[in-house]
Formats: structure tokens, C-alpha cells, sequence
């Protein structure tokens, strides 16, 4: 049985592809509240705007590249069943060849009707324009999980931290509930790693390493991945 990793990627982890963190990319935007650029509030409010707003993010998450520490991550397949969950919307997992991946927060990737049928389509790279609308007819919106609106995959995202060997919290200022809460999950004796700049309140029995994901990770992933052959 190989050992199971689970690791929990916020927007630090893309920092060095070159995305902004949630604050930075607010700060991009200074002139609005993120309530205003994230929220249905703001989607009813300026609907135009806020396309505006994601189609720069869905373009310049498409023009950035999976960084180290992303490639690392998607390494551990080689040894571990691994699951990561990740409040990213931007797809550098997927491209760095991570298999399993769960978007608490959605995906830039897809778009979705504002009507009561749910259904999301695959826009890749494509801007979302007003006036574009879904097969039933409503008005097209990105599939992003806004504040105030329901965090995806919890369930099974906290059922896989449980069955944890090793926990790696990477990039997450752990500021955005429910998603933080995950960290909690982690069995007693399960190893847990947590890597960001830099962290006020790190979580109990988690061993902290902080720096930048591209010099913390790639170590980290070499050492697991010889200590536990396939
Ligand atoms: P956050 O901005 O609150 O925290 C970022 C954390 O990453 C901080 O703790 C910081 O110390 C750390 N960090 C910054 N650069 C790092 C680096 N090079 N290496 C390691 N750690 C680094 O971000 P969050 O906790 O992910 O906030 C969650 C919200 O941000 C979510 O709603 C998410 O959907 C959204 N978001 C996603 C993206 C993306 O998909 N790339 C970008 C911006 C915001």
C-alpha cells in the first residue's frame, strides 16, 4: 500500500509563477472591494466588471507556468496515492501533472449559466463576454465559488485529510473559512508540514518551514520520495 499525501495549496503556491495571491490581486484591482469583484452582490451589481475582473486572471493564469514546486507535488504520484485540494483557480496542478485534484473555490477554466441549471462548460483560455449565454439561456458567468456561495468538495476533501499519512499545507494564509478548517482534519500521527512566507498562528503540530514554495518544496518532496520507495 503505498502511503497517501494529501496536500492543501492556496495562492502562495502560484505566487512564483508569477499569479498574485488573494491580496495582491485585490491590490491589482485597488479601487474595488473584493465583495464588489467576488460575490453575487457584485455580480448583480456590475456584472460587467467582474467578467472584466476574471477574464485578466483566466489570461494571465494561461500565460503563467507550473513552477518547481508544483512540478514537485505532481512527482509524489511516482510513490503516494495523493490528493490535492486546492482554493486555486488557476489550473498549474493539473499542468504540472497532478492527477487528483479538488478546486474547493472552482475553476477559472469553466464557465456556467445564471439560471437554475447549473451545468459548467469548458472555456480554457476563451473570455467571457455580456451577452454570451449558456444552452438554456442565461447569461454566462465564471464557475468560481464567490463569497457567500458554497465551498465545493468539502466532504470528501476533509474524508482524505483524515486518511492522511502526510498533510502539506502550501501557499494558504488559512484566512478563508470553510477551507482552512481542513488543516484540522489531520490525524494525530500523521506528518504535517506547513510552508508559507511567513504565518502568525501556525496550526498546532505542524511543523512550519517557512519561505518560498519553489526552495521549500522540491526538497521536502526528494526526501519523501526516498524515503518511501515505490
Ligand atoms: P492568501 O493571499 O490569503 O495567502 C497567501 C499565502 O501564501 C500567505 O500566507 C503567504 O505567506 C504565502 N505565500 C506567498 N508567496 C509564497 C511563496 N512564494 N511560497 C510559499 N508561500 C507563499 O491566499 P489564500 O490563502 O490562497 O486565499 C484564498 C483565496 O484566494 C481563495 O479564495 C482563492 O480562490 C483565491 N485566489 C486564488 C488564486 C489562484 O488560483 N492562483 C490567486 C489569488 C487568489
Amino acid at each position: 500500500m503505498p502511503g497517501k499525501v494529501v496536500i492543501l495549496s492556496g495562492s502562495g503556491l502560484s505566487a512564483e509563477s508569477g499569479l498574485p495571491t488573494f491580496r495582491d490581486a485585490a491590490g491589482l484591482w485597488r479601487q474595488y472591494s473584493w465583495v464588489e469583484l467576488a460575490s453575487p452582490e457584485g455580480w448583480r451589481k456590475h456584472p460587467e466588471l467582474v467578467l472584466a475582473f476574471y477574464n485578466e486572471r483566466r489570461a494571465k493564469a494561461w500565460a503563467a507556468q507550473p513552477n518547481a514546486a508544483h512540478l514537485a507535488l505532481a512527482a509524489l504520484e511516482k510513490n503516494f496515492d495523493v490528493v490535492v485540494v486546492t482554493q486555486n483557480v488557476d489550473n498549474l496542478h493539473e499542468r504540472a501533472g497532478s492527477t487528483r485534484v479538488l478546486h474547493l473555490h472552482g475553476e477559472l477554466a469553466y464557465a456556467r449559466g445564471t439560471g437554475p441549471k447549473r451545468r459548467r462548460q469548458r472555456i480554457d483560455a476563451a473570455p467571457i463576454e455580456m451577452g454570451q449565454t449558456c444552452p438554456e439561456g442565461t447569461q454566462l458567468r465564471p464557475d468560481i465559488v464567490w463569497f457567500g456561495e458554497e465551498t465545493r468538495f468539502l466532504g470528501e476533501a476533509s474524508e482524505h485529510v483524515a486518511s492522511a499519512d502526510k498533510v502539506l499545507v502550501v501557499g494558504t494564509s488559512l484566512s478563508v473559512y470553510p477551507a482552512a478548517g481542513l488543516v484540522e482534519y489531520a490525524r494525530a500521527d500523521a506528518e504535517k508540514v506547513l510552508n508559507v512566507l511567513e504565518m502568525e498562528h501556525v496550526p498546532a503540530d505542524y511543523r512550519f518551514m517557512p519561505g518560498p514554495a519553489t526552495r521549500i518544496v522540491p526538497p521536502l518532496v526528494d526526501g519523501w520520495l526516498r524515503s518511501h520507495p515505490p
